[in-house]
């Protein structure tokens, strides 16, 4: 159906975008392309991913850093305590306060090159004790991550529901999901948090697919199911990379339009360093640039 138009009575949505590190020049300049032309959207926030274990901490902090010196833009920073001691993670998150950042998004992260997770023995166990440390090193907010389609090592769906609530009671304020295709998947999810007793907001991420095969991938590694239907959208468009372009817009719209016409009025998108879907899809969802008509 159509959409109301975006007045005072319908607010366009808040908006946050997540990046990850560069590892080199040329990625560099791809994620500081894809910042400035995002950043006139005026997002609620802008987060950095912490690569598995720890591996990017120098790379998160500087890019975290930089956007606090050089854009208008409100950053949060991924930390995980995979691999770390509890002293190694309050020592991280001390800079991030020191260097004038307030917002964390506290996650467990998985083991480098995959197996199966088990806690430093001086580390914090679960995201849900990293949260309860983070808010003994100072006054953070706090986001968590949730899954629609429940974390693929959590004892039950229920137990992962109960984990995502002791993370709010630890200190988180908002949950973001896992990335997800059906909207009804989230939708009863949302459903499931109201019911256990969940007030927090819990807010869809969204990765707006311009590969595919990629997505495929992506899919495979975090549990998220990738519906035929998906498939069938995009076959044959891959030596067509025009077609695929704008069935990729058509996707992501339509995804973010039934949402919205669900009542959700905050996202956060997974850019993947690449502004072009992203910006579309804010436009579709009545995110005009500040200063822009
Ligand atoms: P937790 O909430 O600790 O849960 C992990 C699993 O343990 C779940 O199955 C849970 O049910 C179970 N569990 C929790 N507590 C207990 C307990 N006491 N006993 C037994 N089982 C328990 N990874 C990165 O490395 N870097 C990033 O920047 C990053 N960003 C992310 C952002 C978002 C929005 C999302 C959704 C994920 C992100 N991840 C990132 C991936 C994340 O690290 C993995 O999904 C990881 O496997 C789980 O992290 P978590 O914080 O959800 O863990």
């Amino acid at each position: 159906g159509a959409l109301p138009a975006r007045d005072a009575a319908h607010p366009a949505p808040a908006l946050s975008f997540e990046f990850f590190p560069p590892r080199t020049e040329a990625l560099e300049t791809q994620l500081w392309n894809c910042i400035r032309r995002l950043e006139p959207l005026a997002p609620r926030f802008v987060s950095v991913t912490y690569g598995a274990g720890g591996t990017t901490q120098e790379r998160t902090h500087a890019t975290v850093s930089r956007i606090v010196t050089d854009t208008t833009l409100t950053p949060a920073a991924h930390l995980t305590c995979v691999g770390a001691t509890r002293d190694e993670v309050d020592e991280v998150a001390r800079r991030y306060w020191d260097a004038g950042v307030r917002h964390i998004v506290a996650l467990r992260g998985d083991v480098p090159g995959g197996g199966a997770y088990a806690p430093h023995p001086q580390g914090y166990a679960y995201a849900a004790e990293l949260v309860a440390g983070l808010k003994r090193v100072a006054d953070f907010e706090i986001s968590v991550a949730a899954y629609p389609e429940t974390h693929p090592a959590a004892a039950s769906a229920e137990a992962d529901l109960d984990n995502l609530k002791r993370k709010l009671d630890a200190g988180a304020s908002r949950a973001i999901t896992q990335f997800f295709f059906e909207t009804e998947t989230y939708l009863r999810y949302l459903d499931r948090c109201l019911a256990a007793g969940i007030t927090a907001p819990i807010v869809p991420g969204i990765m707006p697919v311009s590969n595919f095969a990629q997505a495929a991938k992506f899919s495979a590694l975090n549990g998220a199911s990738v519906p035929a239907w998906l498939g069938h959208l995009f076959e044959g468009t891959e030596d067509d990379p025009e077609t695929r372009r704008m069935v990729a817009a058509v996707v992501a719209a339509e995804q973010v339009r039934l949402l919205q016409a669900n009542g959700v009025d905050e996202f956060h998108f997974y850019t993947l360093n690449r502004p072009d879907l992203t910006f579309a899809i804010a436009h579709i969802l009545g995110v005009r640039a500040v200063g822009a008509k």
